[in-house]
């Protein structure tokens, strides 16, 4: 028995363009066949999907979440035990695919192990979820962005406070090798500092080249990608030239390194709305003073420096930071608006969350289109988002592996 698809349009995520009344055929969890409706017919016994109102596309992808935050303005109070950083990331997780996410990168986790954990339950079936793509921790540096550790303090379970903490080359190598024992499928480095720490600025830049191409070379030894939190000109430019594959945020890119990104095929993970969210509406919700400062202090030209970057050929790939304070899981998908508004095109913004996303990871013999041999990760939403992107604020249709999650 097959699983039949009717769709009203339909975006493959191939190339840019938007068939009319297709249907997709899936055998189990896969795609077998995408055709045109003309004179085809569903055998006996085979479960039609009628989705001819529909638009339909691939289910879309978040290369930048935590999964271990819940959006709650108290991040930086983080101190519960792993199990329930765990057992909250099971919901996180349900969220995200709730809203049409049906695979995740998430860009560093409050333990080493948790969120390979949470992978893995899910891709055993044990309770619904997401893909999940993950970093382990992140590798930060002594009074670095995410080194929240009082003097003296004794951190016990709670190494959140701490990252993982490596200074020098050799320390960075230490600490990516530590993660890839542990099942991380990335290595993520906090490059600059950061909004929610205090103590550190956005703008300076906390690891040298060769401590991020210590990452890099561990990285590429194992066949898997770097992602480098960066947000001040002289660290983006740092990430850039040690060659790690994408930087998130990318708030304050200049010129320069907009061309060095260029030639060495380097993406950028926007997050937008979460610096407009904390810039906007922190004070109202308690956010310290310090970090609505710092956020407000970017908004002001990232979108003009991600529209540039974009103008010059770099590839943008759909990331929200979502999990991060006041804007919880499955409330990220207001990014697709302001992309739109930064001047990146309503084609590539879908292609930054489906095809583009998932060349990122590697696994666009995966996930990413609709064709043959992918999974049947299908969402569908009651509009054209090419025409109105704010509808995938609403996704009405969600399958994930074959298997409809929401209709
Ligand atoms: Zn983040």
């Amino acid at each position: 028995m097959s699983k039949i698809i009717k769709c009203g349009k339909l975006f493959c995520a191939i190339d840019e363009s938007v068939q009319e009344n297709a249907v997709i055929i899936i055998e189990d969890n896969k795609i077998t066949e995408v055709r045109s409706a003309e004179g085809f017919l569903a055998n006996a016994g085979d479960e039609v999907i009628d989705l001819s109102d529909k638009f339909v596309l691939p289910g879309l992808i978040d290369t930048h979440v935590h999964l271990g935050f819940g959006g709650k303005t108290s991040l930086i109070e983080v101190s519960e035990p792993p199990e329930m950083v765990v057992i909250k990331g099971v919901k996180n997780a349900q969220l995200d695919l709730l809203a049409g996410f049906t695979s995740v990168r998430d860009e560093g986790y409050p333990t080493i192990t948790g969120c390979s954990i949470l992978r893995d339950a899910i891709n055993a079936g044990i309770f619904p979820g997401p893909r999940i793509f993950t970093s382990g921790m992140y590798i930060t540096q002594t009074g670095g962005h995410l080194d929240f550790r009082y003097p003296g303090e004794t951190l016990g379970y709670n190494t959140f406070k701490s990252g993982n903490i490596a200074n020098g080359p050799e320390e960075v190598r230490a600490a990516a090798r530590l993660m890839l024992k542990y099942g991380a499928d990335q290595i993520k480095v906090v490059v600059t500092g950061g909004v929610l720490s205090p103590g550190n600025e956005p703008g300076e830049q906390n690891m040298s080249v060769e401590e991020i191409k210590a990452a890099v070379d561990v990285a590429q030894m194992h066949g898997k990608i770097t992602s480098a939190h960066a947000h001040g000109t002289a660290g983006i430019k740092a990430a850039a030239i040690a060659g790690v594959s994408v930087i998130e945020h990318c708030t304050l890119v200049d010129e320069e390194t907009i061309q060095i990104m260029v030639e060495k095929g380097i993406s950028i993970a926007p997050t937008f709305i979460v610096l407009k969210i904390i810039s906007e509406k922190g004070a109202a919700a308690g956010i310290p003073d310090f970090a609505i400062r710092k956020a407000t202090a970017l908004v002001g030209s990232h979108l003009s420096n991600i529209k540039k970057a974009y103008d010059a050929g770099i590839r943008i790939v759909f990331g929200t930071d979502c999990g991060t304070p006041l804007t919880p899981h499955g409330t990220q998908s207001g990014e697709f608006e302001l992309m739109v508004q930064a001047g990146i095109s309503p084609t590539d913004t879908l292609l930054s969350a489906t095809r583009y996303a998932a060349e990122l990871l590697h696994w666009n013999d995966k996930v990413g289109t609709i064709a043959p041999r992918k999974f049947a990760d299908i969402i569908a939403v009651d509009k054209n988002p090419l025409e109105e992107i704010s509808i995938l604020n609403s996704v009405a249709f969600i399958m994930k592996d074959g298997k409809v999650y929401k209709s």
